[in-house]
């Protein structure tokens, strides 16, 4: 695998990773989304097989044992994990592969594919990063004050990753995180 084929974004929850994916997938076509499985009941609005694959702990539980992950991690009480088949396929294929994940699973494929492209996004600030998890009015008062918590910790892993950039302003980051990822 070659430096660039896949790039991992991570950063804490509300950060504005999604965004940045979903504005980058709708610039570039040549990059694949990888579509993480989790135990996480669909918020308002969220789509089986788009957004995530939905599923039942138990499920989640007989993917790790016949070892269909590539990484997963326990987020906030729920498991998340990327799909070992889809990634290898992609690879193999030589197509640009994108994971969006939490710091945990970045961390292990980082360990396992060392070429990988560590991205770290950002907060201006931790007031900020609350405000915008209020903003999206997806989590309760009580998800949310957990996911701050969460934050703080993962925060202090940025420095481990290739690259961090400060997702002050969307557009201004959706151009830097292009040029990055173009740019390898
Ligand atoms: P949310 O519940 O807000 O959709 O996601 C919670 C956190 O889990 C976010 O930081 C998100 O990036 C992360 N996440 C999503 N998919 C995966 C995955 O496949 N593996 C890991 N380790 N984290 C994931």
């Amino acid at each position: 695998m070659s430096s660039g084929q896949l790039i991992v974004l991570t950063g804490p929850s509300g950060v504005g990773k999604g965004t940045l994916v979903r504005s980058l997938l709708a610039r570039h076509n040549d990059f694949y989304l990888s579509i993480s499985v989790t135990t996480r009941l669909p918020r308002r609005g969220e789509v089986d097989g788009k957004d995530y694959h939905f599923i039942t702990s138990s499920q989640f539980k007989e993917m790790i044992n016949q070892g269909k992950l590539l990484e997963w991690a326990k987020y906030a009480d729920n498991c998340y994990g990327t799909p070992r088949f889809d990634i290898e396929e992609k690879i193999k294929l030589g197509t640009k592969v994108l994971l969006e994940i939490d710091v945990v699973g970045a961390r292990k494929i980082k360990q396992t594919f060392p070429y990988a492209l560590g991205i770290f996004i950002l907060p201006p600030s931790l007031e900020e990063l609350e405000r915008r998890l209020i903003k999206r009015g997806k989590d309760s008062q009580e998800a949310i004050t957990y996911r701050m918590e969460l934050a703080k910790e993962e925060l202090t892993a940025s420095g481990e990753f290739n690259y961090t950039l400060i997702n002050d302003d969307p557009n201004q980051t959706l151009q830097k995180f292009e040029s990055l990822i173009l740019a390898v």
